[in-house]
């Protein structure tokens, strides 16, 4: 599960060409960071890959279905949005169920899965709290919760941490990983920031003006990066 292949996509706003044809292979189960330069197009790749943009051409495989024309709630993945997408009056059970809510799931199913995800997030004592309080990491766990319940095919987070603080980013960086390792679940991970794509990733994208620069793992892409873009991005020696 979790399998995304990218084959020929192309993105176009009116005249401008964002993401040229694009081809990009997602395996079950990896940690893909895609990491570049502010405007180079990650956001737009992830929500391609989400459904929430249409592609202009090319198409979306996933787990061996078409997904291109498929609206966001039937590709079975969830966005892990930024802690300020919360509900302000609602507790952290309601936050955390809404998904499931909308969904039509039962009351008792829709609590067993806020108490899994609870129990994976260690938030079990702040069911009943509502976001104003909490503190930024814990609403950021929140905001992971409302994807677990979910158990999607992949997770994707788009820049999740950039409004925490240093020491609190770091945190959250190893608790995202070791969710990885416990759920085993696909996650695409979109960051500017090099030691997040370096620490975090099971295979980097490196984009740069929509095109993909260098695919791999860390250690490939330091050492051997493929160009002076993505030797300079990942820090490589000259
Ligand atoms: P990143 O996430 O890497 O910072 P984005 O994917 O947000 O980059 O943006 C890539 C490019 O696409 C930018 O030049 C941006 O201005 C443009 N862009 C993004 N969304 C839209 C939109 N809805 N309409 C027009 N241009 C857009
Ligand atoms: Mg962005």
């Amino acid at each position: 599960m979790g399998q995304i292949t990218l084959s020929k996509v192309v993105k176009q706003f009116g005249e401008v060409t964002v993401i040229p044809p694009l081809d990009l292979e997602i395996n079950e189960g990896e940690f893909v960071v895609f990491v570049g330069p502010s405007g180079c197009g990650k956001s737009t790749l992830l929500r391609l890959i989400a459904g929430l943009e249409d592609t202009s051409a090319g198409s979306i495989t996933i787990d061996g279905v078409n997904a291109t024309d498929l609206p966001p709630a039937k590709r079975g993945l969830a966005m892990v949005f930024q802690s300020y997408a919360l509900y302000p009056h609602m507790t952290v059970r309601k936050n955390i169920a809404f998904p499931l809510k909308m969904a039509g799931m039962s009351p008792e199913e829709q609590e067993k899965r806020v108490k899994a995800a609870a129990g994976v997030l260690n938030m079990n004592k702040l069911l009943d709290r509502r976001p104003g309080q909490l503190s930024g990491g814990q609403r950021q766990r929140v905001a992971i919760g409302r994807a677990i319940v979910r158990e999607p095919k992949a997770f994707l987070f788009d820049e999740p941490l950039s409004n925490l603080d240093a020491a609190l980013r770091m945190g959250m960086r190893l608790e995202i990983t070791e969710l990885h390792q416990r759920l085993k679940t696909t996650m695409i991970y979109v960051t500017h920031d090099q030691v997040e794509a370096m620490t975090m990733a099971d295979k980097i994208v490196v984009l740069n003006a929509g095109r993909i620069e260098q695919a791999g793992s860390p250690l490939e892409l330091y050492k051997n990066p493929k160009n002076i873009f993505v030797a300079s991005f990942i820090g490589s020696p000259k």
